[in-house]
């Protein structure tokens, strides 16, 4: 079989939807699927859509316009600002978009006049993590342009949080972005249908806070499709966490020794991982890089140990000797599995009770 090639098992992935979509809305919280790390993988989307998930999002409208392709007939959330360049396709393809700028909302706005729709807005706002949003004083008047927008409904309020700095959604965050959405319907006189408290990094708030306020919606990706909160990576309990495995094939195996000789510089990818001298041990080449996955994010089998990726080689250490054309099997992690999904080199197979089958 081809390699490197990233096997999918969409019974795990089925089991994962349908197990959060089951605790969250018993917690009256929807869940916005968020298939970007799967290049819109019409497959992992259906998969997402029989597991109960109602909706689904995505960070680019390609994919998106990929899903529509495949007759998939759900509302999509573009949940990147849309491109000032891209709105007529996100008006055409996507139902709802999250947005920061007044100046794209406007743009949507033109287009979808003159695509005869509505198109939904859902304002994310700036709680401390420093990525997208509006600053909570600035919210208001945001409001008050976006409601005198022809053609633009606007859907809710949002936030993204622990995606650049890591900073945690606790119940101080989600009862400010609570009391944010209840003084927008005071001071003008609506109802916002969606309050989206963040990514899968808010699982563990939704499933413990003694009361959820507002927040009615999350976007979840990697909880569901790998298992794990993006907080600590701990594994969400009853979930699986090797939904996908990424397989390579050997192609050089030594013993060589552990420290390199010679004037040491900076290396095809930056710094040198500092190296120990272990003497000589077992060094194993797997044909897959950079160009393929995120060589950081692989976990090995243990005893094996990834020690270097470059662009198309990944150095491991093993106890012994592994057989040249032999493949081994890694655990991605998020960054490892979007790269995956995105690389043509991997071919991407979902388990099935046949065999593996590919995916389209
Ligand atoms: C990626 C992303 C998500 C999903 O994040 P996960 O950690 O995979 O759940 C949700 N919202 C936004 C805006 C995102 O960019």
């Amino acid at each position: 079989m081809n390699a490197p090639r990233l096997e999918v098992d969409l019974d795990k992935i089925h089991h994962n939807a349908r197990t959060l979509n089951e605790r969250l809305s018993k917690r009256g919280i929807s869940i916005t699927g968020i298939t970007k790390a799967t290049l819109g993988s019409p497959e992992i989307a259906r998969t997402l859509l029989r597991g109960g998930i109602g909706g689904l999002g995505e960070s680019r409208i390609e994919n998106i316009e990929t899903l529509h392709r495949a007759r998939i007939a759900k509302r999509f959330t573009l949940i990147r600002s849309p491109m000032v360049s891209q709105v007529e396709r996100v008006v055409e393809s996507a139902r709802t978009s999250l947005n920061t700028e007044i100046e794209v909302i406007r743009e949507l706005s033109t287009a979808a006049k003159k695509a005869s729709r509505t198109h939904e807005v859902i304002l994310m706002v700036e709680l401390g993590d420093l990525r997208e949003g509006i600053l909570p004083g600035d919210l208001d008047d945001v409001v008050r342009d976006t409601l005198e927008c022809s053609n633009i409904k606007l859907q809710g309020i949002g936030t993204n949080l622990a995606c650049r700095s890591g900073v945690a959604p606790d119940s101080a965050k989600m009862q400010e972005l609570s009391r944010l959405a209840e003084r927008i319907e005071a001071s003008h006189n609506l109802k916002l249908a969606v309050v989206s408290g963040g990514n899968s990094s808010a699982i563990e708030w939704a499933l413990s806070a003694e009361s959820t306020e507002r927040i009615n919606n999350l976007r979840l990706g990697e909880s569901i499709l790998l298992g794990r909160e993006p907080l600590q990576r701990k594994p969400i309990e009853g979930l699986h966490t090797d939904a996908f495995t990424l397989i390579a094939e050997v192609i050089e195996s030594k013993m060589k020794p552990t420290k390199p000789w010679g004037d040491v510089a900076e290396a095809a990818f930056g710094q040198q991982q500092p190296v120990v001298d272990r003497g000589n041990a077992a060094q194993t080449i797997l044909a897959i890089g950079h160009q393929d996955t995120d060589p950081d994010g692989l976990s090995a089998p243990a005893p094996i140990e990834v020690l270097a990726g470059s662009s198309d080689h990944l150095i491991v250490h093993s106890d012994e000797i592994l057989p040249i054309g032999s493949e081994i099997s890694f655990q991605p992690n998020y960054s490892a599995l979007a790269r995956a999904m995105s690389s043509p080199f991997v071919s991407k197979v979902a388990k099935a009770r046949s065999g593996v089958i590919p995916l389209s």
